[in-house]
């Protein structure tokens, strides 16, 4: 018989769904390594920093654990995590308000599915959530930010949005330290903000997963401001670098149960548990660990000397920056330099991450990626490809200062990447 073996039906709502840009941008730079061409990836965010020592003995003690676990977490995780938010946010936390999954993304998905709302997405924002949510048929909408506002919501956007349309149930997603411009909220912008989302009785899935990667440890969360409101997500993907373990965490308010258990009720009937040697592992990582605690204070003087250098770099190529506070990305906007790229034919993000991964084998990430209009001259820079490992052991301290020479040293491609994108803009 001819024509194909199976009667094609995909489900409509996958028609045009790409895979995720970042997972694309990996592809198509290592096609290009294949092909003999020079790549400097910054564009998939990666932690560049090895998994800590401790965590990975946890893994390899626990290697022999082959059971099914609760699909709710490893008991012994659920403790770890509440206990580390009791020590953070100085909030009662049951280890029953912790719910474990496969990567914080897996739970994203599931609380998507779970809450029948609106999703509402300050952007420029995180490339997922989105997707996540054409994939399930909800609603969405952007609230667009602004440079002036280091690309964050702030309490009037969102009055502003609330008063377009009448209250109904919506879930706002809140990252900070962003992915991807580096930016994060002060606790006074955070509690304008949940003022706004008190009154509006608007869900926030506040997801901090950079939270220990702010620059200088001062990382400020929603959680203790809107309790009763907010879901915490974090994971160990990228301040313990260990986004291939697959593990992730959201903690829910007691009064949002329902949604936990409507959540978990799905997960039984999907993944069922998350791996369970990686989950012992997580639990050293959670806990008081003074050697986890080092490892993070080395981590952030590395990630701040380099925020403070890629900012200054393309600062200098007449680009307006914002300065990262934490995690490993920028966001820089070519839009002063819109004329001169236009004449070299260039007039969209994807147009200028394209031309320029081309022409020099540097590649970022569209700001149309992110929620923003396609013809916005933005770009997120990871700033990760550097052996992470030689640069953590070259740190003693976090009293170590990182100088250019560290960098130059260390972080070679760093430089070379933002010497070829100057070259590349003058
Ligand atoms: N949230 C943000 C802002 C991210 O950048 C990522 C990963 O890139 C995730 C969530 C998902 O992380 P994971 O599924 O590895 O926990």
């Amino acid at each position: 018989m001819n024509g194909p073996h199976v009667l094609p039906a995909l489900n409509d709502r996958l028609l045009d769904l790409p895979p995720s840009a970042t997972v694309a941008i990996n592809d198509r730079s290592n096609d290009l390594i294949k092909a003999g061409k020079a790549v400097i990836k910054f564009g998939l965010g990666q932690s560049p920093f090895p998994v800590p020592d401790s965590v990975v003995k946890a893994l390899q003690a626990a290697a022999a654990e082959k059971d099914y676990l609760p699909v709710q977490g490893l008991p012994a995780l659920q403790d770890a995590v509440a206990e580390h938010h009791r020590r953070f946010f100085g909030i009662s936390c049951d280890p029953e308000d912790v719910l474990v999954g496969p990567g914080s993304k897996e739970l994203m998905f599931l609380l998507q599915l779970a809450y029948n709302g609106e999703l509402v997405l300050p952007t420029p924002s995180w490339v997922s959530y989105e997707p996540q949510a054409k994939i399930l048929g909800r609603a969405i909408s952007r609230i667009p930010t602004t440079a002036q506002s280091r690309w964050l919501l702030t309490p009037d956007l969102l009055e502003e949005f609330c008063q377009r349309g009448e209250d109904r149930p919506r879930l706002l997603i809140l990252n900070y330290p962003s992915n991807p411009s580096g930016t994060t909220y002060t606790r006074d912008e955070l509690a304008a903000i949940a003022e706004v989302a008190r009154k509006r009785r608007m869900l926030i899935l506040s997801d901090e997963i950079y939270g220990k990667v702010h620059h200088t440890g001062e990382h400020q969360s929603l959680v203790p401001l809107l309790p009763e409101q907010t879901i915490f997500s974090s994971g160990l993907s990228k301040w313990c670098g260990a986004g291939g373990w697959r593990v992730g965490v959201f903690v829910f308010p007691p009064k949002l149960a329902w949604l936990r258990k409507a959540m978990a009720a799905v997960a039984t009937e999907t993944f069922t548990s998350t791996c369970a040697p990686v989950q012992f592992a997580a639990v050293t990582a959670f806990n008081r660990n003074p050697e986890v605690v080092d490892y993070l204070e080395r981590s952030r003087v590395i990630l701040k000397a380099l925020g403070e250098y890629v900012h200054e770099r393309l600062s200098a190529t007449g680009a307006a920056v914002v300065a990262p506070a934490g995690g490993f990305y920028v966001f820089p906007d070519f839009e002063p330099l819109r004329d001169q790229l236009a004449d070299r034919g260039i007039y969209t993000s994807a147009q200028l991450c394209r031309r320029l991964l081309e022409d020099t084998g540097v590649a970022m990430l569209p700001g149309s990626e992110f929620g923003r209009e396609r013809e916005e001259l933005t770009a997120r820079i990871a700033y990760v490809d550097f052996d992470g490992a030689a640069a953590l052991d070259a740190v003693a301290s976090a009293a170590d200062s990182v100088d250019l020479d560290f960098i130059n040293r260390y972080c070679p491609k760093i430089v070379l990447g933002m010497d070829k994108i100057t070259d590349w803009l003058s």
